[in-house]
């Protein structure tokens, strides 16, 4: 068989697609205005964007503080370009590394409360690196159902094995930890606040399940660093940073730029930058990104009021949503999720919002179990109330998946 027959049937052949996990083929998506993915906006100033000449106001972005188009963020970056050019052109391990590297790293790590930190050119690349250097051929990595596919990815790229237990069930955590064998060295992996639910990972009782089976634990903070604790994370929020061992944080949401890190002890960090391939054998974060981030730190320490306010928008649309019929689950976050359930109907309500100019983002199988698909919206400190207003009229005329609005 052609190995490339696959790709055919997947565009074109809807049972095809069906039979890997997808409610339809692209091509009967895209000809029926039901293809939410790689869309390319022509302009964006973080809380609105245009589409070929129209407005939309921007509700599925990670940008939560707002800071992508602060000037004192741009200004760093630029400055950075200026002083350093554009590219390190090697790896961190060997000429890749600046002095902004360096100061990056020790702030981040006085911020999260760790010895030390490293920074990887994304986060996808601090969790695939990192797990896959810790775990070896006896050790067990038990990660939640609902963790990050950087996680995944990076068990299965370790020599260990991987177990996973159902989200955020404490119990089946304990289950599996008591299960691992008595000489295997055990890391439980949790996202702080899970991506696609918006839900936080209870770290008062994951903390202490692993201390009672001398288990390591690695909080993956993308979504929590710049939002949780009053920035400082989720570990903060839980006032458990000293029972957690890792923490890893992406540059590319609150921090307003690209990249990411892992934060721990001296001896864990070092051990990290060793043997982490996706870090030695990667081009090392550039100039712009780094110091952007920087930037953004400095921001997010100074003005702890963004905090607030992102997480107060989020409580009044989470509200306001179940006041007009909408599902949103379990989120605490500013990421709140409009459970939907099927495919099809998530589209349809995707392209029902975009035609009344909001943008969402359609999450659907494989990328969630068969039948939780969802629109995932997520919210900024600096969205105004009359664009919130704007959104919450587009939801309300477009009316609840089942409540005959559409
Ligand atoms: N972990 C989580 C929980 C994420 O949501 C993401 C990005 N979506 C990543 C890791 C990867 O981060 P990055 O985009 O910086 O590669």
């Amino acid at each position: 068989m052609d190995l490339f027959e696959k790709c055919q049937r997947f565009l074109n052949d809807p049972e095809f697609a069906a039979s890997i996990g997808y409610p339809t083929n692209p091509r009967a998506a895209m000809e029926q205005g039901l293809y939410p993915y790689f869309i390319p906006l022509d302009e964006t100033d973080g809380t609105t964007l245009s589409i070929a000449g129209r407005r939309l106001v921007m509700i599925g972005s990670n940008n939560y503080l707002g800071l992508t188009t602060d000037p004192r963020v741009r200004r760093a970056a630029i400055e950075a370009v200026e002083r350093y050019g554009t590219s390190c052109t090697g790896s961190r391990f060997l000429n890749g590394t600046l002095a902004l590297h360096r100061e990056l790293e020790e702030r981040l790590a006085e911020y999260v409360g760790m010895e030390r930190a490293i920074v990887f050119s994304t986060g996808y690349q601090a969790n695939v690196g990192a797990i896959s250097a810790l775990i070896g051929r006896n050790d067990v990595v038990v990660c939640d159902k609902e963790d990050h596919a950087s996680i995944v990815d990076g068990c299965r790229l370790s020599l260990g094995r991987m177990v996973r237990y159902r989200h955020n069930e404490i119990d089946d955590l304990d289950r599996a930890l008591a299960r691992c064998p008595g000489d295997a060295g055990r890391l439980v992996v949790v996202d702080g606040v899970f991506s696609m639910g918006g839900d936080i990972s209870p770290l008062d009782e994951v903390t202490e399940c692993c201390r009672r089976h001398g288990a390591r634990l690695l909080v993956d903070d993308a979504h929590g660093i710049g939002v949780m604790g009053g920035g400082r994370g989720t570990a903060a929020e839980f006032g458990v940073t000293e029972s957690v061992d890792l923490i890893m944080g992406t540059f590319s949401k609150a921090l307003a730029s690209v990249g990411g890190f892992v934060a721990g002890d001296e001896a864990a960090i070092h051990w990290i930058q060793h043997r982490a391939r996706s870090l030695i054998f990667s081009t090392s974060l550039p100039p712009a990104s780094t110091a952007a981030a920087l930037a953004a730190l400095d921001v997010v320490e100074s003005e702890p009021e963004r905090v607030e306010r992102v997480n107060a928008i989020a409580g009044r649309m989470r509200r306001q949503y179940r006041n007009l019929g909408f599902d949103v689950g379990e989120s605490a976050t500013p990421i709140v999720p409009i459970l939907v359930g099927d495919g099809l109907e998530t589209l349809k309500l995707w392209r029902a919002l975009f035609d009344a100019g909001v943008y969402t983002n359609a999450v659907l199988p494989p990328a969630v179990p068969d039948g939780k698909a969802l629109l995932r919206t997520s919210y900024m400190a600096t969205h105004t109330s009359g664009q919130l207003d704007e959104v919450l009229q587009a939801f309300s005329e477009v009316g609840a998946p089942g409540a005959g609005g559409r």
